[in-house]
């Protein structure tokens, strides 16, 4: 089988990795050039074409949720890491892709697979002096020399945890330790980066959502943690969706809703100043799906509104619906000059006017609707 042959199935069976979006599932975005590149947005805001394949889809574990388990039965493929790298080269060559996203089922152990996978990059880095983006995935139970040098060669890492504790870890996979093989490998690469200017793009993870049985406390819970303590970049969330000749294939679907409510939710935590007990879970610990996160803060906070749009301070600015990071640091500086006087001039600095019209006064006044604000809403908790 020849190298375009194999991308096709090795791509195809990438499609579960999530590599960079903005609140949407990369999973679920792809490029018109095929099935294997998709479109990603890197941390510096640029919009590049990745390569996003799996080294192998052989593996010898059986994890309940997965496509590539090892009781599946279907074409089983892998690279040569020479191969890959080639083939990398000649779509960089002929502009089709800008960066690669390698991640790997696990054969023969996660160290005959990573030191593939790093040795994939090392010819991409040192024979081909490629200088671009490369997402490497870390393997459950990677050792810390293979951690360290995936920390040296990558732009970004990402060590897959799938669900939020070892006891939701156990009912999805018997095949990983939720401490041992995935934590502690996050921690080191924390420690490896903390130490040398590394890993321009930091650390990310994605978990399965749904698949355990977890609430969205859990998984929020979690990824403020991980935030704190192994400096986590982002985090990703991939709606689960049963496949047939899994253990999993009867279990009900994630609604994409409740993956699109988790990144609004992600947002608040990292770009909004919001702290992870000012969430707001209705009563099975989940995100409501009628509404967006922020408005369920603000439906169960009336008293901090309305906010005065020419004196508020950022964070006050951007508790407010329809006003985020750029349209309060928009806002902060034109006052400076010259105070708002209308909603058209919010709308010019961004303002989503519709949803915060509500919730602001200009100059003291108050703006439509704004003695509509709900006194509170009964299906919150
Ligand atoms: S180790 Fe990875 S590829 Fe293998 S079955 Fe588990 S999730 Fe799938």
């Amino acid at each position: 089988m020849d190298a375009i042959q194999k991308i096709q199935v090795l791509g195809e069976a990438a499609q579960y990795d999530i590599c960079a979006s903005c609140g949407k599932s990369a999973s679920r975005v792809r490029s018109s050039l095929g099935r294997w590149i998709y479109p990603a947005i890197l941390p510096d805001g640029r919009n590049v074409l990745l390569l996003k394949v799996l080294m192998t889809n052989t593996c010898e574990n059986d994890c309940f949720y997965c496509a590539n388990r090892c009781s599946r039965d279907f074409p089983r493929l892998s690279f040569r890491p020479e191969e890959l790298a080639e083939l990398f080269m000649s779509l960089y060559h002929n502009r089709r892709v800008q960066g690669l996203f390698l991640s790997s089922a696990i054969s023969r152990g996660s160290a005959a697979t990573m030191e593939k996978m790093i040795k994939t990059a090392e010819i991409l880095r040192l024979k081909h002096k490629f200088g671009g983006y490369i997402h490497l995935k870390i393997l459950p139970g990677a050792s810390f020399d293979y951690v360290q040098r995936a920390v040296e060669l990558a732009s970004r890492v990402s060590v897959n945890l799938e669900a939020p504790s070892k006891g939701r870890l156990l009912k999805i996979t018997s095949s990983k330790d939720f401490e041992n093989d995935l934590l502690l490998r996050m921690k080191w690469v924390k420690s490896l980066t903390s130490r040398k200017n590394f890993l321009p793009a930091g650390q990310t993870t994605q978990f399965v959502v749904g698949a355990a049985d977890e609430s969205d406390r859990e998984i929020l819970e979690t990824t403020d943690y991980l935030y704190r303590e192994v400096n986590l970049t982002r985090a990703y969330f991939s709606a689960f969706q049963p496949l047939k000749d899994t253990p999993l294939e009867e279990h009900p679907p994630t609604p994409l809703m409740r993956e699109h409510r988790l990144y609004q939710a992600d947002f608040l935590l990292r770009r909004y100043g919001f702290k992870f007990n000012e969430i707001v879970f209705d009563g099975r610990e989940n995100l409501p799906l009628d509404m967006d996160p922020k408005m369920a803060w603000v439906l169960k906070h009336p008293q901090e509104f309305p906010v005065e749009i020419n004196t508020a301070d950022r964070n006050t600015l951007l508790r407010v619906p329809g006003i985020g990071p750029k349209s309060a640091m928009r806002i902060i500086k034109a006052r400076a000059k010259n105070k708002f006087h209308t909603l058209d001039e919010l709308k010019e600095v961004g303002v989503v006017v519709k949803r915060a019209a509500p919730f602001i006064l200009i100059n003291g006044r108050p703006q439509e609707k704004s003695t509509q604000i709900p006194l509170k809403i009964p299906s919150l908790v």
